[in-house]
C-alpha cells in the first residue's frame, strides 16, 4: 500500500485505516455468505443483523438512554433541515433557530418555508465568531422546538456546554461532531448526523431522538418523509444504504475499541491542542478565527497575516502532501478537519509544518 495522504478534508472525511481495512478483508465475501454485503437483500437476516447492531451500538455509545430511538435515514443532513419542521413544527407553532453560521443558516432557511420560525439567539453580529451564550438565549411561548448546530464546521465554533431550552425540545445537527466526546442524550429531543464526517461514508444521516417525537402523526406529508413511517419499519421502509450502514457498524465498534466516547475526547482534546498550541504560540502570525471559548476540536480555522500567506501556506502544504486544508470558500483562510479517524501523527505533522512555516516567512 502506498503512503496514506495527510487527510485534512472537511467531509467525506478521513476514515479509520482499520475500518477500511476490516472493510477491505470482507468486501469480495461477506461472513460465508458467497456474497458481498452490497449484494445481499436489505430482508434477509444477514444484513439485518448488521442493520440492528449498528443501532444498538450507537445507542450504547450514549449509555442506552430510555424512551430514544435511531434511525438511518437517507439524503444527508440537509434533508433533515426539510423533514425537522416538516414533522415537527405545526401550524400555530414556532421554532426558534439559534444562528451560529452557514450551517445554522441553511437549517433556518429550510424551516422557514414550512412555518413559523424566528431567531432564538444570533452571532452573526460577531461574524459567527463564537456561540451564544444562555444568557442569549430567547425562547418564545408556543415554541415546538429550538434548533441549534452543535459544531459550526465551516467557522469552526462549536458549543462547550449546551443550551438549557427549560424542556422545549432541543433539536441538534450534530454533523460534524456527533461521537467527538461524551453526549447527554436525555438533553435533546433530537439529534442527527451526515455520517461523512465522523462516523463512517456519504449516504447515511443517522437521527437519535425521543420516541414521541419520531411517532407524531403527520398526515399531510409524503411517507417517505415522515419520521414515524421510518421508526415503524426499523429504518427499511424502503431500501436503506446497505453499505454505508455496515460502514458506520465498523466505525461504531473502532470507537468502542478507542475508549468510548471518553477515551475518544481525550485524543480529540490533545490533537486540537497541538495545532490551538501552535496558532497561539506564533506570536501573532497565525490568529485562530473563532473566538477561545468557542473553538472546536474538530474543526481548526486560522488566518494567516494577508490572503497571498494563507495561498502560499495552502500551496506549500499541499505539495508536502497535506490534503484539504484550504479554509471554506466563504470564510477563507485555513481550515484543518480534525475529526476522529485522524491520526494523531498527522496532526503533529501539520503542527510541525506550521512551526517550520513560521521560521521561514514570520
Ligand atoms: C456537512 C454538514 C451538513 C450537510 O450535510 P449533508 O450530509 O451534505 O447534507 C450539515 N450540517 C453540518 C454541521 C455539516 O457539517
Amino acid at each position: 500500500m502506498g503512503k496514506r495522504a495527510y487527510n485534512f478534508n472537511a467531509g467525506p472525511a478521513a476514515l479509520p485505516l482499520e475500518v477500511l481495512e476490516r472493510a477491505q478483508a470482507e468486501f469480495v465475501e461477506f461472513q460465508g455468505t458467497g456474497m458481498s454485503i452490497m449484494e445481499m437483500s436489505h430482508r434477509g437476516a444477514v444484513y439485518e443483523s448488521v442493520h440492528n447492531e449498528a443501532q444498538e451500538r450507537l445507542l450504547g455509545l450514549l449509555g442506552n438512554p430510555s424512551g430514544y430511538k435511531t434511525l438511518f435515514l437517507q439524503g444527508g443532513a440537509s434533508t433533515q433541515f426539510a423533514m425537522i419542521p416538516m414533522n415537527l413544527l405545526p401550524q400555530g407553532r414556532k421554532a426558534g433557530y439559534v444562528m451560529t453560521g452557514s450551517w445554522a443558516s441553511k437549517a433556518a432557511k429550510e424551516a422557514k418555508l414550512i412555518g413559523d420560525v424566528y431567531t432564538a439567539a444570533s452571532t452573526e453580529s460577531d461574524k459567527y465568531t463564537r456561540v451564544p451564550s444562555q444568557s442569549e438565549l430567547e425562547i418564545q411561548g408556543d415554541t415546538a422546538y429550538v434548533h441549534i448546530t452543535s459544531n459550526e464546521t465551516i467557522e469552526g465554533t462549536q458549543f462547550a456546554e449546551y443550551p438549557d431550552t427549560g424542556g422545549v425540545p432541543l433539536i441538534a445537527d450534530l454533523s460534524s461532531d456527533i461521537f467527538c466526546r461524551p453526549l447527554e442524550i436525555e438533553k435533546f429531543g433530537m439529534i442527527y448526523a451526515g455520517a461523512q464526517k465522523n462516523l463512517g461514508p456519504s449516504g447515511v444521516t443517522v437521527v437519535v431522538a425521543r420516541e414521541e417525537l419520531l411517532a407524531a402523526e403527520a398526515k399531510n406529508i409524503p411517507a417517505v418523509f415522515r419520521y414515524n413511517t421510518h421508526l415503524s419499519n426499523n429504518s427499511l421502509y424502503n431500501t436503506p444504504p446497505s453499505f454505508s450502514i455496515y460502514m458506520v457498524n465498523q466505525t461504531l465498534r473502532w470507537i468502542e475499541e478507542q475508549g468510548g466516547l471518553q477515551g475518544i475526547e481525550e485524543k480529540n482534546r490533545a490533537k486540537a491542542q497541538l495545532l490551538y498550541k501552535e496558532i497561539d504560540g506564533s506570536g501573532g502570525f497565525y490568529s485562530g478565527v473563532a473566538q477561545e471559548s468557542s473553538r472546536s476540536i474538530m474543526n481548526v480555522t486560522f488566518r494567516l497575516g494577508s490572503e497571498e500567506l494563507d495561498k502560499a501556506f495552502a500551496k506549500e502544504s499541499e505539495r508536502q502532501g497535506f490534503v484539504g486544508l484550504k479554509g471554506h470558500r466563504s470564510v477563507g483562510g485555513l481550515r484543518a478537519s480534525i475529526y476522529n479517524a485522524v491520526p494523531r501523527e498527522n496532526v503533529e505533522a501539520l503542527a510541525d509544518f506550521m512551526r517550520d512555516f513560521v521560521k521561514r516567512n514570520g
